[in-house]
C-alpha cells in the first residue's frame, strides 16, 4: 500500500473541518488540515461547505440582533466527528 496514513488523514480532516473553519484548531493541526485540504478535493470542498455555512450565520447574527443557534454548529460537528470531538490527542 503506498501511501500509509493517507486515509487517517481524510478521517482526521473531514472531522475537524468545523474546527479549522471556527479557528479552533492549534497552528500545527491546522497546517495539517491545510496540507491536506490542498490535495484532497473532497476536503477542500468540505471547507468551503463550511465556511459558507458559518458566514451564512454571522449574517443572521448581525440581522436585527437575531443569535444564530449555537446548536447549529454542535450538530455540523457531530455529524462530522462521530460524536467525539475531543479525540484529536496524539
Ligand atoms: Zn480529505
Amino acid at each position: 500500500m503506498g501511501m500509509p496514513g493517507r486515509v487517517d488523514d481524510h478521517q482526521w480532516s473531514q472531522q475537524h473541518l468545523s474546527h479549522y473553519v471556527e479557528g479552533e484548531l492549534r497552528p500545527r493541526a491546522r497546517r495539517r488540515l491545510d496540507r491536506h485540504a490542498r490535495e484532497c478535493v473532497d476536503c477542500g470542498r468540505g471547507i468551503r461547505a463550511m465556511r459558507a455555512l458559518v458566514h451564512a450565520v454571522q449574517g443572521l447574527d448581525g440581522i436585527a440582533g437575531v443569535r444564530a443557534p449555537a446548536t447549529i454548529f454542535d450538530r455540523v460537528r457531530l455529524a462530522g466527528a462521530g460524536g467525539s470531538p475531543s479525540s484529536q490527542n496524539t
